[in-house]
């Protein structure tokens, strides 16, 4: 580990179920995919959320809208699947114009109440920017807005949404939030021995990638870290929540 001021070793003792809840079919693949093999691996039952149907991410004329939300499905599905994903929610919302609303706020809660994870992941609701070259996606930022207000005030809180008893969904608190693309993250956990899945994972995104193969040559260079021996590791990190 080259920067010995992350903490590198998340104590996993106390989850049995986590949360990934993101914008678009494919996002948990880039962002934790390989966070999400160990959990797996170590019995933890992990289910991703995607709130879009990633109607707009593809600009072939031959494809209909619903073609794309269908052929979206499958692939987050198989990409699921080979990182050890026990489950996928599609929340169904437009492509492009995700925002925090009450109904979607509502969806999340229940689906919170309902799964019972301890540890969820999001993405960062306040990054604008990545690097100095890209405009962060606003539906990556509504979708953790979406997420914190889910989980905070709404989903541990019995005055919210007291119908949802009648449905067996009874408030609960997470102990562990990590959010990704945050400016300070605070733990940065070693994914070399699951890079490789991790890309075949996002490469079954195959209506994201025209050129699969040079894809993976450019992560594969810009996401190592160089170690002083000269080799390159890969992380994933976060700003991790705790509650008590
Ligand atoms: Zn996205």
């Amino acid at each position: 580990m080259s920067d010995n001021s992350f903490n590198s070793t998340p104590d996993w003792s106390d989850v049995k179920r986590a949360l990934v809840i993101v914008a678009h079919p494919d996002d948990a693949d880039f962002i934790c995919a390989g966070v999400c093999i160990q959990m797996a691996n170590l019995g933890i039952e992990v289910t991703y959320m995607v709130l879009t149907n990633g109607d707009k991410g593809n600009h072939n004329p031959e494809i209909t809208r619903n073609q794309l939300i269908a052929m979206r499905q499958i692939e987050q599905r198989k990409a699921a699947t080979l990182s050890g994903v026990k489950e996928v929610l599609f929340m169904g919302e437009e492509d492009g114009f995700l925002h925090s609303h009450p109904d979607i706020r509502k969806r999340v809660t229940r689906a919170i109440r309902r799964i019972r994870p301890e540890l969820i992941i999001c993405t960062h609701p306040d990054r604008y920017f990545v690097g100095e070259g890209y405009i962060n996606h606003p539906d990556h930022r509504n979708a953790g807005l979406i997420a914190i207000e889910s989980i905070f005030p709404a989903a541990d809180n019995p005055m919210f949404y007291p119908d949802m008893a009648d449905e067996g969904y009874h408030p609960h608190k997470i102990k562990y939030l990590y959010v990704h693309g945050h400016d300070a993250p605070s733990l940065k956990i070693d994914i070399t021995a699951e890079l490789p899945t991790k890309i075949e994972s996002i490469l079954c995104h195959k209506s994201q990638f025209s050129d699969p193969e040079g894809a993976k040559q450019r992560w594969l260079e810009m996401w190592g870290e160089r170690q002083e021996d000269g080799s390159l590791r890969y992380y994933e990190a976060f700003k991790e929540m705790k509650f008590g």
